[in-house]
């Protein structure tokens, strides 16, 4: 029922913001519902929407974990029907980062989420003894790729879903570029893409959203170029249960959600895949060992939101953030990379 109300909600706002968009030096923007999220598409010279869109519709039937037709849920039905190289690359990268974040990323916790009820959007505390033994069927360390194929006990299901907008947002850009596209943003929920150079020079201004109050921002990104930023956080999907807040991202090592003192996590990168999957790994880790991991790895930026309205930025984009000057409680705060 929630979700049909959102769907209503959003269908009058795209119908209202699409009948009064049109072309100016600023961008004109197209906005859709794919992928369970709003996809907003700002396009500077071509109007690449109608493809960007039927690539989406593709890659939904391929990893939508809630659609018994598509792809991923016909593999987590009976683990032998064939799966693309579209996902066997999404597979294999995300056992992979699992690899690199010591598990805290990791795709095969779908009966968890399922059990917080997470996919079908009702949801309930379970019992400890109940998660302790769902947890056990789950692991990215009982998945293994052998000739193409992926092998695994039959009580493993993958969800793609925390690298999955990723990827597909790295895939429209590549549609786009290759139909001649020559500057776009790509914003797929939390996950944004930009794409060539503005037509007047000046640079891309990407926000990042408040997690206390998401119709308002802690601060602006402003840089030349193709990137990646993508954000998770406590605050994009949850409940709560005798005062206390459950979030949609799991721990893997204890099958709970995630409690921080992190609100959110804003990965900056050149790969969206990795943005993606990076973001939720680091928002598992929590502030240190998400730093530790930075020191340890060179190929991302990020910002950290916390729960007291601190924020902290890595080396690699401090000239390029700009605190939201309109709030006096937020404190801004760098760290280094150093040499590892
Ligand atoms: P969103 O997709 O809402 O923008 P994320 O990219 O952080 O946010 O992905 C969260 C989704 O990933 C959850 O809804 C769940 O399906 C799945 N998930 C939850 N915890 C983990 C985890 N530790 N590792 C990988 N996937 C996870
Ligand atoms: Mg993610």
């Amino acid at each position: 029922m929630k979700k049909i109300i959102q769907y209503i909600i959003f269908f009058i706002i795209a119908t209202l913001f699409l009948t009064s968009c049109s072309a100016t030096s600023h961008g004109f923007d197209k906005s859709f519902y794919r992928f369970g999220t709003v996809v907003n598409l700002r396009f500077y010279d071509k109007d690449g929407s109608a493809a960007a869109d039927r690539l989406l519709q593709d890659l939904e039937l391929l990893w939508d974990a809630t659609a018994p037709e598509s792809e991923l849920s016909k593999w987590n039905a009976d683990h032998t029907s064939p799966l693309s190289e579209k996902t066997l690359h999404l597979i294999q990268q995300s056992i992979e980062i699992s690899q690199i974040t010591n598990g805290a990323f990791d795709m095969t916790l779908l009966p968890i989420s399922r059990l917080w009820g997470f996919q079908e959007g009702v949801h309930a505390v379970p019992k400890n003894e109940t998660v302790e033994s769902v947890l056990e069927k789950c692991g990215y360390e009982k998945l293994s790729i052998k000739e193409g194929s992926i092998i695994a006990p039959e009580e493993v299901l993958l969800d793609l879903g925390a690298v999955a907008k990723g990827y597909a947002a790295d895939l429209i850009a590549d549609e786009l570029k290759k139909d001649g596209c020559k500057a776009c943003v790509i914003s797929l929920g939390g996950n944004i893409r930009t794409v060539g150079r503005k037509p007047d020079g000046s640079k891309w201004s990407i926000a990042i959203r408040d997690p206390k109050d998401t119709a308002s921002y802690v601060g602006t990104l402003h840089f030349y170029g193709e990137r990646s930023i993508v954000t998770s956080g406590s605050y994009q999907q949850f409940f709560e249960d005798n005062g206390r807040k459950y979030c949609h991202i799991i721990d893997p090592k204890t099958g709970f959600p995630v409690l921080s003192e992190l609100s959110s996590v804003t990965v900056i990168c050149s790969d969206g895949l990795k943005a993606d999957a990076y973001s939720t790994a680091l928002f598992v880790m929590g502030r240190d060992k998400a730093i530790d991991f930075y020191k340890n790895t060179s190929d991302f930026e990020m910002i950290l939101v916390y729960e007291d309205g601190s924020v902290e930025i890595s080396e690699g984009i401090a000239s390029e953030f700009q605190l939201n000057d309109s709030y006096d409680t937020l404190t801004l705060s760098t760290i280094e990379r150093g040499n590892p």
